[in-house]
């Protein structure tokens, strides 16, 4: 259970002061969550920048275009003519050097009247202008007397804020956080807190939001830091604690003698790349190792993953027990089964397959006979998770394309068999400080060399003006026999209204079957799945040419025929989804093309996306300027490149913490593995705080 202490942290946002049910909505909205915020979440929404009001000067000394506070007489109003309802409120105010116009639109009656009282002294902070040849400042964000300037902050933070919320608002809800603070102990070690020169965390929340100095906000400086080193703590903290876990019972090996293995490398029509014999001796020790395997298979589409996972549960067949592949999306499970299916057969492995559309009596009788141990391995969806599938003694679980499942799902098949074995495949390189961030201390294998044989593909950028040219030439390309996928991003017709028009996937498809007949396809994910498998198989088979598809054929999806790709509003998808998609083609002996149509102007982010992608097919490489490109979403100087899942870590700033993390993870586990005492109820408060509490009851009480 949460400890008491945190549970002001955990209260809802609509226990503040001013944060109602319309206010709850834009919280829900701005902090990324289902339910109404709570202030933690709020705590975590870091500030982006800040302003500087520290300027003081004379009117004479008044740069445009900054911001000041200044110290002002009030002379003369002259308020907004009743026959002229949209021109401004003006105040003349004025020092020993010089005027200047305070300007309010729209003001109440009598607000800006009580507000600057003629004669007065006020302090006035805001962003100077020049207008019609006078200094205004219009709508100041502060007017203050002098008891108000004594408390004035003289740096804002700014966050990033939704429509509809005011950045006032947000620093309101705030400054009521932070107020609920409670006394938190230190879970850093000590060596580490003097070697990080870090500060305590509520000092750390507290001058990042209420700056003292520019540079308080900046996530490389000491508050941020040690606010992003606890997330990382607890994350890595939770990982190793999961990875206790997975010692194996004694004698329970599972690696057996090799035969069925030599029986599928024998029966494949090509030989094994370095890199899949490397990984597969390296999943062969593992599986003779007394602690569980833990590995992530790394490799570009296309680079052959699929065989080196049979071949890794036709090493745990070969001791009699059970495998289970898991894969996000059920085209993606029917690629793998049609993959594997003559594979297994020649070297007498039995499979099956369980997805939502096994139903009724076929599905009843593959769960029977997988609790019998009649299926050697089972190859499915999220279907495999369901409570009743049994397995007779299931020793592997492969999930492929992690990334798409979260931790509780892989907990999940793994629950289903004692000490089970883990084998990760992830098309999507993941750089190396990502893997530690997601997967701890995993084992990596990596296919870096493409198969033998494969032909570059030859990619190119051209605007949406050249439509018809492209158009033209895939009808020339079809009537040359050759296949050709069309991406168009998924965008319902409801949702692009008002925001801008997408093609969509349906009217791009009548468009083509107009021009090209029948010999045009069309698959998205509203389909249902036989729908869906039959048009992949008549285009895997040739009857169809063009296939106009959604991103559902991003992942997996193996023709080896198709030689061309056409993307559609290229400039909308991310680099690693187009490299995803152009992963589809250039599978065969032939050589492949690929277009990317781009509506203009091309910003700055989607230029450099599309030149990346043009230049190079290394995944590992457009992973990683990927990471480098989403770092330069840049605010006044600061990285917005957030890990995904993480709020306060960045990729960026923060990759040495993430390995500082990590050890003080591992000297934890070692010194304390079942967090006790004062240091270790320190340590659940914070997987508490930050939600990483999931591997908590693992260790019973502590
Ligand atoms: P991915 O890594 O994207 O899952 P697959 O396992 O689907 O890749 O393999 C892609 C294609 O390459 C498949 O058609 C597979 O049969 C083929 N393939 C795999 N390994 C080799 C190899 N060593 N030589 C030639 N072709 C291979
Ligand atoms: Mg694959």
């Amino acid at each position: 259970m949460r400890p008491a202490l945190l549970n002001p942290l955990f209260a809802p946002v609509t226990s503040l002061a001013g944060v109602g049910p319309k206010q709850d909505k834009l919280f829900r909205y701005l902090l990324g969550r289902d339910d109404t915020p709570r202030l933690v979440d709020l705590l975590f929404h870091l500030p982006a920048s800040v302003i500087d009001r520290r300027a003081r000067p004379k009117v004479r000394e008044i740069v445009p275009g900054t911001v000041v506070t200044i110290e002002v007489t009030v002379d003369r109003h002259r308020p907004t003519p009743p026959r002229n309802p949209r021109a401004p409120h003006l105040v003349y105010v004025s020092d020993e050097t010089g005027d200047v116009v305070l300007t309010y639109f729209r003001a109440q009656p009598g607000y800006v009247e009580k507000l600057l009282p003629v004669g007065s002294k006020r302090y006035v902070s805001g962003t100077a202008q020049i207008y019609d040849g006078m200094l205004q400042i219009t709508h100041p964000d502060r007017v203050v007397d002098e008891a108000g300037f004594a408390k004035l902050s003289g740096i804002d933070p700014v966050y990033p804020l939704t429509e509809g919320l005011a950045v006032g608002s947000v620093r309101r809800a705030v400054a009521q956080a932070l107020q609920k603070l409670p006394e938190l102990p230190e879970w850093i070690s000590p060596a580490v807190i003097r070697r990080c020169k870090f500060p305590k965390v509520a000092e750390a929340l507290q001058r990042v939001h209420v700056p003292v100095e520019l540079t308080d906000i900046l996530p490389d400086g000491p508050f941020w830091s040690r606010l992003a080193f606890d997330e990382l703590l607890a994350g890595q903290l939770a990982l190793a604690l999961v990875r206790a876990q997975l010692r194996r019972p004694a004698g329970d090996r599972h690696a057996g003698d090799g035969h069925l293995r030599s029986k599928i490398i024998d029966a494949l029509p090509y030989a094994l790349t370095a890199s899949q014999r490397q990984a597969t001796a390296a999943i062969a020790d593992d599986l003779r190792q007394p602690i569980r395997m833990l590995r992530l298979l790394q490799g570009d589409v296309g680079s052959g993953k699929t065989v080196v996972a049979l071949l890794a549960a036709a090493a745990v067949t070969e001791v009699g027990k059970q495998a289970a592949l898991m894969a996000p999306t059920e085209i993606l499970a029917r690629q793998h089964i049609k993959t594997i299916a003559p594979l297994a057969e020649r070297a007498g492995l039995r499979i099956a397959i369980l997805t939502g559309r096994e139903k009724g009596r076929e599905r009843r009788d593959i769960l029977a006979r997988l609790e019998a141990g009649e299926i050697d391995l089972l190859v499915g969806t999220h279907a495999l998770i369901q409570d009743d599938v049994v397995f007779k003694a299931l020793a592997l679980a492969v999930v492929d394309e992690q990334h798409r499942f979260g931790v509780r799902e892989r907990l999940a098949l793994t629950a289903k068999g004692e000490a089970v074995d883990v084998l990760v495949l992830s098309a999507t390189p993941i750089p190396r400080t990502l893997v530690l961030t997601y997967f701890g201390d995993m084992d990596v294998s990596e296919l870096r060399e493409k198969p033998a044989g494969r032909q570059p593909i030859d990619t190119r950028a051209m605007p949406n003006s050249r439509l018809n040219e492209v158009i033209d030439g895939v009808g020339r390309a079809l009537s040359a026999g050759k296949r050709v996928y069309w991406i168009c991003p998924l965008v319902e017709e409801s949702e692009a209204e008002g925001i801008e028009h997408l093609t969509n996937a349906t009217q791009r498809f009548e468009s083509l079957q107009e021009r090209f007949g029948d010999r045009v396809g069309l698959v998205h994910g509203q389909m249902r799945g036989a729908e869906k498998d039959r048009v992949m198989a008549q285009f895997a088979a040739g009857e169809i040419g063009l296939l106009v598809a959604t991103t559902v054929v991003e992942v997996g999806v193996d023709v080896p025929a198709a030689t061309i790709m056409v993307i559609e509003n290229a400039e909308r998808f991310g680099l690693a989804q187009l490299h995803q998609l152009r992963g589809r083609i250039g599978r065969g002996a032939e050589a492949s093309t690929c277009l990317l149509l781009y509506k203009e102007p091309l910003n700055d982010m989607s230029k450099a996306r599309l030149k990346v992608i043009r230049e190079t097919t290394d995944g590992f490489r457009i992973a990683e300027e990927d990471l480098r490109l989403r770092g330069e979403g840049d605010v006044l100087g600061i990285r917005q490149s957030g890990l995904p899942g993480y709020r306060i870590a960045r990729s960026e700033v923060h990759g040495q913490l993430i390995t500082q993390a990590r050890d003080e993870a591992l000297r934890i586990m070692k010194d304390n593995p079942k967090l006790e005492g004062e240091r270790g109820e320190a340590l659940r408060c914070l997987l508490y705080l930050f939600e990483r509490d999931e591997a908590l009851p693992l260790l019973g009480a502590g």
